[in-house]
């Protein structure tokens, strides 16, 4: 196969380079609806997971040149660009001494909460106001690792799209789909779809360990700050909460979300 068109870069001053490094602000990856990921293998989940990719930015002096080409090979039936470009403008871009030799910039894929499919065996993640994208990232990771299939992010919630989520997710954020919307809206569809929903809660009287968990399950936790919402905390089915010794006064949210979907997904994770 011929191999595909590259186009060399050398100026911060192109426009699409200063349009991907715009991408660095929320406002622009919600304008353009474009986030950035960075590192070969994680371009290369994305496009095996079916991913549109819009451009893809790489190093001349890289290394792994047959990957980068097997990237370059499967995205070119997409159409996006193939940008060679300077080390200095990827370390622009990512902010980053030594940054990666490849980043790919990837159309963002948001779905209704249709997509929560309410079938025996399926378990979301909701998440109410979280604000710091580390833990969304992480987040992500643990739902792909246990299985679950997406996150609802009810209310203001920080961008599952930055570059500090997109890196905590290490790689597992294509696995896993994204739904935004507002309290009232999930509340709604989880009643009418026969979604068990299980809150977490530091004002729960029911331990974790012994509550049953069926499927289809929404698992809902809080905000860093704010916890869960009176609201969203009375819609639930049950609340449950992770006991706790030591004068913390609650866990960090992706920790408790990691303890609860190991609980909840028991039953699915062979070794
Ligand atoms: N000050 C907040 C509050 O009063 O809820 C603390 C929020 S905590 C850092 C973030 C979320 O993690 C909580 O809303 C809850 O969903 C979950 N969480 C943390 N520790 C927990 C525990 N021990 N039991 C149950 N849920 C917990």
């Amino acid at each position: 196969m011929k191999p595909p068109e590259t186009r060399k870069i050398t100026s911060m001053a192109n426009p699409e380079i200063k349009k991907i490094r715009s991408l660095s602000l929320r406002k622009y990856r919600e304008e353009y609806g474009l986030f950035v990921t960075e590192g070969l293998w994680h371009a290369l989940e994305a496009v095996e997971a079916g991913w549109d990719f819009e451009t893809i930015l790489i190093e001349e002096s890289g290394r792994d040149k047959e990957q980068v080409r097997r990237l370059l090979d499967l995205c070119a039936e997409q159409g996006c660009s193939i940008l060679e470009v300077t080390p200095s403008i990827m370390e622009s871009i990512t902010k980053r001494d030594n940054a990666q030799t490849v980043l790919a910039v990837l159309k963002q894929k948001w779905r209704d909460l249709s997509a929560m499919k309410p079938e025996a065996g399926t378990v979301w993640l909701a998440l109410e106001e979280i604000r710091d994208p580390g833990n969304l990232g992480t987040l992500m990771r643990t739902c792909d690792a246990t299985g679950v299939r997406g996150i609802v992010l009810i209310g203001n919630t920080c961008d599952p799209y930055s570059s500090e989520a997109i890196r905590a997710s290490m790689g597992s954020f294509p696995r896993i789909m994204l739904i935004r919307c507002e309290r009232a809206a999930f509340i709604s569809y989880a009643r009418e779809s026969g979604f068990q929903t299980v809150g977490t809660h530091l004002r729960a009287d029911r331990d974790y360990r012994k509550a049953s968990y069926e499927t289809p399950l929404a698992l809902v936790m809080g905000a860093e700050q704010a916890g869960l919402s009176d609201e969203l905390a009375a819609a639930c089915k049950h609340l449950v909460k992770i006991p706790m010794r030591g004068k913390a006064d609650s866990l960090n949210v992706s920790v408790a979300a990691a303890i609860m979907l190991y609980e909840i997904c028991r039953e699915s994770l062979e070794m």
